[in-house]
């Protein structure tokens, strides 16, 4: 952790849930916020460092699986002798090879590229639903946190924080007590958890950046016995738990056929679901649901670009927020690594569906779409994580994201603006070279944005947007 505290001064911060000016921000010793005040005086900014852009809290990305980095674009084809239709559970076939090649050097290799790139797509801690246990032929290795620890290795020489969830992984199915041969390596006792819970503490201790939870893979996965087991074992331990819920129609009916009862129905009459759940993919979901989930104070973890890209289904927003339920998002299979992206998508998918504009402003009572999704997701952070991990408030932790001003999104935008058009006006990638009709076209940039910014300042001055 940091040896001296630090001052920053913003022009522009996210505090409180709106932009404020001249803030001045006192990082302490340990890391967390312990000043922050609006509206400083010249004097007070004095010898303070300024951050040159606007200033977000860092997001958490509460449901990550790192090994899936390695098959982002790589599983977007038909494949021959697939089924008819391609679903989630053809995608799964294709991510189990990738699950079962992957060493544990190979797995901080990959850490280590995904959690720069979250860092760059302004998350600044990741919660890791790590089921990927045992050796390559599905053996125990001699240190049951052989895998979990090459994720922390990866979190500590990146930088990103970490709550590193072992996951409970049983069986294939509510019908058996056995896995395929394809999920040996996720093989998992109540018991073996808790040793990798153990030795990922033990290796973190003194590293306020990293924590512990647990996961339950799904309810298809645990049978209740165990599942209540490590659930005890977890509220004992005031950890945070979080369990894959409701993501396929057909889990849904699998359990109804075996326990009578919908997903999370099921959770909330045989487990003491309380404020340290989390339910990943609650995709399919009944009013008496959600407002069940809320009752319980747990939290509901959303994924909407791999949702979309799984094919699950669209999250009732409107329903949820109208219960007033927590949330926040993670970027899962990690298609994208940014969190514009994930609340950008979260949105339209509303739109799409409904038909209708500025879904998230109108059922989360914000004027701003952008805003009322950032505001949200932040809060879901705390109960993700167990971290104070909140926002720019003083005894939170100090992570933040500044913007750089030159960004194509944020020309001419006002700064009360900025939120709006980091979701909605996404800027492309830019092209190494690009050529119209067999030549090389020459990008000048920077005069073009400075004649756009002024534009914008013409097109717009003294007009409410
Ligand atoms: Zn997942």
């Amino acid at each position: 952790m940091k040896n001296e505290a630090l001052s920053y001064l913003a022009r522009h911060a996210w505090v409180g849930g709106a932009w404020a000016q001249d803030v001045l921000l006192g990082v302490a010793k340990d890391g967390l916020w312990s000043q922050v005040q609006v509206n400083a005086t010249a004097q007070q900014q004095a010898g303070a460092m300024v951050l040159n852009g606007p200033v977000l809290p860092g997001l958490v990305n509460a449901h990550s699986h790192a090994f899936q980095r390695a098959i982002a674009g790589l599983a977007e084809r038909r494949s021959a002798g697939a089924p008819a239709s391609d679903d989630f559970w053809s995608w799964r076939d294709r991510m189990y090879c990738a699950a079962n090649r992957i060493n544990p050097l190979q797995l901080e290799t990959i850490a280590c590229q995904l959690y720069s790139e979250l860092l760059a797509g302004g998350y600044t801690h990741v919660c890791e639903f790590h089921y990927l246990h045992n050796d390559l032929d599905g053996s125990a290795y001699a240190n049951p946190a052989e895998m979990s620890l090459a994720l922390v290795r990866a979190a500590r020489r990146t930088g990103i924080g970490l709550t590193l969830l072992p996951t409970l992984y049983m069986r294939s199915g509510f019908d058996t007590n056995a896995l395929r041969d394809d999920q040996r390596r996720f093989a998992s006792t109540p018991d073996s958890i808790v040793r990798v819970v153990e030795a990922v503490q033990h290796q973190a201790a003194g590293d306020a950046t990293i924590n512990v939870g647990i996961a339950l893979h799904s309810l298809r996965a645990v049978a209740p016995t165990a599942l209540n087991e490590l659930a005890a074992y977890a509220q004992s331990n005031r950890l945070p738990v979080h369990i894959h819920i409701a993501e396929q129609v057909q889990e849904v009916a699998d359990c109804v056929a075996h326990t009578g009862l919908r997903p999370i129905e099921w959770l909330l009459t045989h487990a003491a679901v309380d404020a340290r759940w989390n339910l990943v993919h609650a995709t399919h979901t009944t009013a008496d649901e959600l407002a069940g989930v809320q009752r319980a104070g747990a939290s509901i973890v959303i994924c909407p670009t791999t949702e979309a890209n799984l094919g699950d289904g669209v999250f009732d927003l409107p329903g949820y927020a109208g219960v007033g339920g927590n949330w926040s998002i993670g970027s899962d299979s990690h298609v994208t690594r940014t969190w514009t992206e994930e609340l950008r998508w979260l949105e339209y998918s509303q739109r799409l569906s409904l038909r209708k504009r500025n879904v998230a402003a109108q059922v989360l009572q914000h004027a701003s779409s952008a805003a009322g999704m950032f505001e949200a997701a932040l809060a879901g952070g705390r109960p993700a994580t167990g971290q104070a991990l909140a926002g720019i408030a003083v005894g939170q932790r100090a992570d933040f994201v500044v913007l750089a001003p030159q960004l194509p999104a944020l020309l001419g935008i006002a700064p009360d603006e900025v939120l709006d058009a980091v979701v909605f006006s996404s800027p492309g990638r830019d092209a190494d070279s690009v050529f119209v009709a067999g030549t090389r076209v020459g990008v000048e940039h920077q005069e073009a944005a400075k004649a756009f910014a002024q534009v914008m300042g013409e097109v717009w001055n003294g007009y409410k947007r």
